[in-house]
């Protein structure tokens, strides 16, 4: 089954909203009619960034989507500084990253926590970006694949074919996040192959066939084709190089 890539650019905690209006006013001047037929395109702004931005990209015209960084798994209530999904949904957002190693490392967030995400999300008719990744301890340990499967199971545990199907799976192996040291195209290949064997055991083989998995981690216009070569990746999630329209727009062109 041809899986339609996705390019998902994850700003991070950068671009205010007088920022972010110009940043995505440069993507959307450089839109191509044949985007939407060709690759699914998210962008992931701040939380504060995700109504202009969602504005001023004009999805029905664009088809150019937003999604939020993270999110938590209650509605609503006293949690103080989080954000919810109906938050979220009602302007519009069709997604948010979980488990980004990010929110991991510096915020705690467990295997537990990303699941709870990850069944809100889907529960609200959203999808989820799951990030997974391992880091360089791990990879020199050669425990690289048991532990990116780990966290793709735990991630979907209680999750059902039919929601999972809509989510997405993001590789980002930590030593390659922001280091300009990107995993070779078969290193990655290696991990997303192993992501999609596990979701065909959790969700059979159709499902998995259906669901695109990501390569994230220094992902740049001079590397993109090799990695979008293998068969096991569908696009990117990328940090650095969707701060600027030009490589954003690159990736988008190479990701189609
Ligand atoms: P990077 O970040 O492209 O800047 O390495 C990717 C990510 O953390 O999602």
């Amino acid at each position: 089954m041809a899986r339609k890539p996705m390019m998902a650019g994850n700003w991070k905690m950068n671009n205010t909203v007088g920022e972010a209006v110009v940043l995505t006013q440069e993507i959307s001047n450089q839109y191509d009619k044949e985007w939407p037929e060709a690759l699914d395109i998210v962008i992931c702004p701040p939380f504060v960034d995700l109504k202009p931005a969602k504005t001023v990209l004009d999805f029905d015209r664009t088809k150019i989507a937003v999604g939020a960084q993270n999110v938590y798994w209650e509605p609503k209530g006293a949690f103080t500084g989080e954000v919810s999904v109906p938050m979220i949904k009602e302007i519009g957002c069709a997604c948010s990253i979980v488990g980004h190693s990010e929110r991991r490392e510096l915020f705690g967030e467990t295997n537990e926590d990303v699941n709870r995400k990850v069944k809100a999300l889907v529960g609200a008719g959203l999808y989820a970006i799951v990030c997974v990744g391992e880091s360089l301890a791990v990879r020199e340990e050669g425990a690289t694949e048991k532990y990116v499967t780990a966290q793709v199971r735990a991630a979907f545990a209680g999750v059902d074919a039919r929601d999972a199907a809509r989510c997405v799976v993001a590789y980002e192996p930590i030593w390659a996040i922001g280091t300009g040291r990107t995993a070779t195209p078969e290193q990655a290949q290696a991990v997303c192959a192993a992501v999609r064997a596990t979701l065909a055991e959790l969700f059979g083989a159709e499902t998995a066939e259906s669901m695109r998995v990501l390569y994230g981690g220094s992902m740049n216009p001079g590397n993109v084709e090799g990695l979008m070569a293998q068969p096991d990746i569908d696009g990117g999630l990328v940090g650095g190089a969707s701060l600027k329209a030009e490589s954003f727009v690159q990736l988008v062109e190479a990701c189609r």
